[in-house]
């Protein structure tokens, strides 16, 4: 569906500033250019110029640029007004472009309209609103590179090869008077495990690229009194989380933002993981278990004393969450600051109530969150990640029938889906919900 109508809104931040912009796209575009100017605008070239009422009233004064369709951020006719940064200046600006045949954008609606005219596929266009919305130099360095085009480039490249590997087996299913061996052919297994193993790379990068974009989720466990809440008050540099001597204290989960040298931690202080009758902490305690399971990062903060025994709260989490034991209060038992790469997690020895030990834990968090993946890192959502694992897991199947089978029908239907998945990063297969939940989070203007 291409619209027909033409869209406005503010496109700069809401409240005073020097520079406020008036963002229009649509066919009315060169009507309303015209109108203002007196005129028609010259292509991409920055008319000063006074904005009037319909009856000359002079509203502001300054710039307009029009980009004729289809070299504009839209595809579309669009034209930006640039004037004094006052909201009731704007505000009259765009009424009187909405006099014009213009009506109020919604959020998102120029990015969507960007994605519907082929300017960005759909995961370039979720990074622009990733970029907008980053917390964290390298987040928005990452959601820069996503815009640009560099994971898209990644899934269409995994999609060509896709592609081929389908068409050498539909090929060979389509002449069945030959009896085919496809475990026979090792072009086939070979081609399949080469894709196999550049989609495991795209999905670590994707999932580095979800950490870059959202924080670093760390949940920071531990038994009552181990120091969880000091711990985070001393990464957070601020007394949020509440410390008492009271073993259970910290009922409810904590959240705290940081930002490490340009890098999102989002880090959540759970309830004390222990057993217990009080339904209060019991409900926090089951809060904790959750808050582990979403993490990236589990922090148990726990001391020389009870540290093994601690260990087994670490437990039955899945391989992806990063373990870190953090012995806590060195300073009591004149343990030296250090840390070691233990089989069953990154050990740190430090004090939450001196600081001794904490920069190598620092270091360590900020080199998990992807500080220093290098230029071409690239943001990611999870709905990518995601997509990506239902097509890690459809490959996976493939490989599976054939070796079963040894033929090719139902490897084939495999990598179908499999491309359906992959193509739903991009936006080659959307719902009409998918689009109207990722374009609705814009903010407007956009
Ligand atoms: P939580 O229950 O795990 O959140 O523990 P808290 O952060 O509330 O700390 C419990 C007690 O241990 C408080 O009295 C803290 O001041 C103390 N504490 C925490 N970390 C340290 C540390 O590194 N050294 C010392 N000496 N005391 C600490
Ligand atoms: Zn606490």
């Amino acid at each position: 569906m291409t619209p027909t109508d033409t869209i406005a809104a503010i496109a700069s931040a809401p409240g005073a500033a020097g520079v406020g912009v008036l963002r229009v796209s649509g066919p009315a575009v060169p009507g309303i250019a015209a109108e203002l100017l007196g005129r028609d605008p010259d292509p991409r070239r920055a008319h000063f110029t006074a904005f009037r009422e319909r009856q000359g009233e002079l509203i502001d004064r300054g710039l307009l640029l029009y980009f004729p369709a289809p070299a504009s951020y839209t595809g579309e006719h669009v034209l930006e007004l640039q004037g004094h940064g006052s909201p009731v200046l704007l505000d009259a600006l765009l009424r009187r472009v909405c006099a014009m045949g213009a009506r109020l954008a919604r959020p998102g609606e120029f990015t969507e309209r960007a994605f519907l005219n082929g300017k960005l596929d759909l995961a370039q266009a979720e990074a622009v609103a990733d970029l907008i919305a980053a917390r964290s130099q390298a987040g928005a360095r990452a959601a820069l590179q996503s815009m640009e085009g560099a994971f898209s480039r990644k899934v269409h490249d995994l999609l060509q090869a896709l592609i081929a590997l389908r068409v050498h087996i539909e090929a060979a299913i389509d002449f069945p008077e030959e009896e085919i061996d496809f475990l026979a052919d090792p072009a086939i297994m070979q081609q399949l495990e080469a894709l196999r193993a550049q989609l495991a790379d795209l999905l670590r990068e994707a999932q580095r690229g979800v950490r870059l974009n959202d924080g670093l989720r760390v949940a920071i466990i531990g038994r009552p009194n181990a120091g969880k809440s000091s711990l985070l008050n001393a990464l957070a540099g601020s007394d949020r989380a509440i410390v008492t001597d009271i073993a259970g204290t910290t009922r409810d989960v904590l959240r705290e933002s940081l930002n490490l040298d340009g890098i999102a931690l989002e880090l959540a202080d759970t309830a004390g993981l222990r057993e217990t009758d009080d339904p209060v902490e019991r409900e926090g305690v089951r809060r904790a278990h959750g808050e582990l399971a979403r993490a990236d990062v589990a922090l148990l903060v726990t001391d020389a004393q009870h540290a093994e025994h601690d260990l087994a709260l670490l437990g039955d989490l899945p391989p992806s969450v990063e373990r870190i034991v953090l012995v806590n209060k060195i300073d009591l038992d004149s343990h030296a600051a250090r840390y070691e790469v233990r089989s069953d997690a990154i050990w740190v020895w430090a004090s939450a109530k001196t600081g001794a030990g904490l920069d190598a834990l620092r270091d360590h968090l900020k080199q998990l969150a992807g500080a220093g993946s290098g230029e071409g890192a690239f943001s990611a959502r999870r709905r990518h990640v995601l997509a990506l694992e239902q097509v890690a897991a459809h490959l996976g199947l493939a490989d599976e029938v054939l070796r079963a089978t040894r033929a090719g029908e139902l490897a084939a239907e495999e990598l179908r889906q499999a491309q359906h998945a992959l193509g739903e990063i991009t936006g080659t297969y959307t719902s009409d919900d998918l689009l109207g939940a990722i374009f609705s989070s814009f903010c407007i203007g956009k």
